[in-house]
Parts: C-alpha cells; sequence; structure tokens
C-alpha cells in the first residue's frame, strides 16, 4: 500500500512541480455549472441525492476538478448523513482550512484547491473517529483493477460465528473476498447442521483472499486479533461450543510464524490467548445464505467489533 500511494504522491508532486517549472498553469477539467457552484463556489449539494452515497464499489475516489486521487473505497462507510463519508483520507490528498462560519473545517483538495466537503471528529462512527463528509459532485470514481488470481494470497481464520468475522474482515483495505465456511472436521463437504450437532469436527471459519501490494498476512491477522476475544475459550460471546473457538488456519510456514509472534505480543500484554495455531486443512464453503449475512440482512453484527489491542 505504501509503495503505491508514495507512487501516487509522487506522480502528484512530479506533476504540479513541472507545471510550475513550466511557468504553465495547470489544466484542470472544464466543470459543469452545477460543478462549479460546489467545487469552486463551495457550495453543498442536497443530501441523498449524490452519485456517491451508496456506492460500493472496490476503487479510488479522485477530485472532479484535477483528477488527484483522494480516498480509497476501504475508507468508505455509512453514516447515513446524505453525503459519502470517509473516515481517512489518502496521504497527503486533502487539505483542512478553517470554515468561513468559524465553526467548521472545510476540506479541499490539496492539488488543485476545489473545495470536497467539511471534516468532523469525534462523532464516533469508526475507530478513526473522523468523518470526511464529501459532496459527491467533488468527486469521480476509478473501480479498483482486480489482481490477478496469482497476485492473491490466502488466509482462514476462526474467530467464532463467521458472520461476524467476515463482515470485518471484508471491509479491510487489500481483502478481495472474504467466504464464511467450515474447516477443520472429517467429513466432506459438511453442511451447517452437521457442524452445529458436532458430528463433522468441523469449526465455522472464514477464507479470506487478499492483495499482498495492499494489504499483508500481518495486517489481516492483527485485525483478526482485534474483531474477536482470543482469550475465549470454545465460545465466542453468545456462541458456546468447540465449532466457536478461535483458530488460525496457516498455510505456510511463514503465516504460521506471523501468527505465533501475534500471540506472544498480545500474552506480553496480559492476554491469556485461547487462540490454537494450526496447519490449514480443506476449506469448505458454507451455504449461500451464510455469505455476506449482515450486509444482505443490513444489520451489525452481535458478538463481533473492533478492539485494539496491537
Ligand atoms: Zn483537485
Amino acid at each position: 500500500m505504501i509503495n503505491k500511494l508514495m507512487l501516487i504522491a509522487l506522480v502528484a508532486v512530479g506533476l504540479s512541480s513541472c507545471a510550475q517549472e513550466n511557468g504553465a498553469k495547470m489544466e484542470f477539467n472544464k466543470l459543469t455549472f452545477e460543478e462549479q457552484n460546489v467545487i469552486l463556489h463551495k457550495g453543498t449539494e442536497r443530501p441523498y441525492t449524490g452519485e456517491y452515497v451508496n456506492h460500493k464499489e472496490d476503487g479510488t475516489y479522485t477530485c472532479k476538478q484535477c483528477d488527484a486521487p483522494l480516498y480509497l473505497s476501504g475508507d468508505k462507510f455509512d453514516s447515513n448523513c446524505g453525503w459519502p463519508s470517509f473516515d481517512d483520507e489518502i496521504e497527503g490528498a486533502v487539505k483542512r482550512v478553517p470554515d468561513a462560519d468559524g465553526r467548521r473545517t472545510e476540506i479541499v483538495c490539496a492539488n488543485c484547491g476545489g473545495h470536497l466537503g467539511h471534516v468532523f471528529e469525534g462523532e464516533g462512527f469508526t475507530d478513526k473517529n473522523t468523518r470526511h463528509c464529501v459532496n459527491s459532485i467533488s468527486l469521480n470514481f476509478e473501480p479498483e483493477k482486480k489482481a490477478s488470481s496469482d497476485k492473491t494470497e490466502k488466509a482462514i481464520f476462526a474467530g467464532g460465528c463467521f458472520w461476524g468475522v467476515e463482515y470485518y474482515m471484508e471491509k479491510h483495505k487489500g481483502v478481495i473476498s472474504a467466504t464464511s465456511g467450515y474447516t477443520g472436521g472429517h467429513v466432506k463437504n459438511p453442511s451447517y447442521q452437521d457442524v452445529l450437532s458436532k458430528k463433522s469436527g468441523h469449526i465455522e471459519a472464514v477464507e479470506i483472499e487478499y492483495d499482498p501490494n495492499i494489504t499483508s498476512y500481518e495486517e489481516v491477522a492483527k485485525l483478526f486479533f482485534e474483531i474477536h476475544d482470543p482469550t475465549q475459550v470454545d465460545r465466542q460471546g453468545p456462541d458456546i461450543g468447540e465449532q466457536y473457538r478461535s483458530e488460525v488456519f496457516y498455510l505456510n510456514e511463514g503465516q504460521k510464524q506471523t501468527a505465533e509472534k501475534l500471540v506472544n505480543i498480545l500474552k506480553d500484554k496480559g492476554y491469556k490467548v485461547a487462540t490454537r495455531i494450526s496447519k490449514a486443512d480443506t476449506f469448505w464453503k458454507a451455504e449461500n445464505y451464510h455469505q455476506d449475512y449482515y450486509d444482505n440482512k443490513g444489520s451489525l453484527p452481535y458478538c463481533h467489533g473492533y478492539t485494539k489491542r496491537f
């Protein structure tokens, strides 16, 4: 991720310094009357009318006026305020200035000064406690080019009810997919009932596919330890039973070492970690109604949540 961002930053710096050296005014995109009203004259589009309010695709939001990359889809969240909301910006891409109203903080594109919206802190929407409230009309969107399959890596974690683990993993930057399923048992293609009845020996687990250029096994594994309680033995929250135990299934020696390192860090911090570290076995995808459970239901996980532990 850092490499990508640095590249973007270098390109952006390179472009602007070239333009200055040449003494030429940077070419900006032509704006429509409505776009000018917001981007140049600091207007605000009506809530719930913008193109990107409920937009969920993976990719990068760029500046309508100068094309500079501003926000990543992984930092977008639902605030129900009527405008696209992000809890972080691409490093150095957004400038904060005191608003003319004397109360709020305006945000503008750091490259061209185009008005984006306002930034609010301390509202508690996400762990970053920050909400960039951005006008859709100030943005363009570039869909992410899906990484080719030979460049992705996988990881398997079990941390209680798979719905919650899948929910948080899918929102992590660089995670391409998270799939709820079963592993660690002794029959082929187990059903939810087989697992629930403990007949098959499987536990609920989530298989993650991620882009190692954007995130790493260590980052994904850290998140795993922060979205479930690794000190609970054979249960997670209200879900009790061996099939809800905490377990890392490593796919190679490097993953094993990373998982052991993280467990040791937590133990040094005083956590009585119950997480088992085991060699990965066949991962069986769960029934379709278990996939994207919370997103389809439009609700939040009942027994998982983010707690900073590292
Ligand atoms: Zn701009």
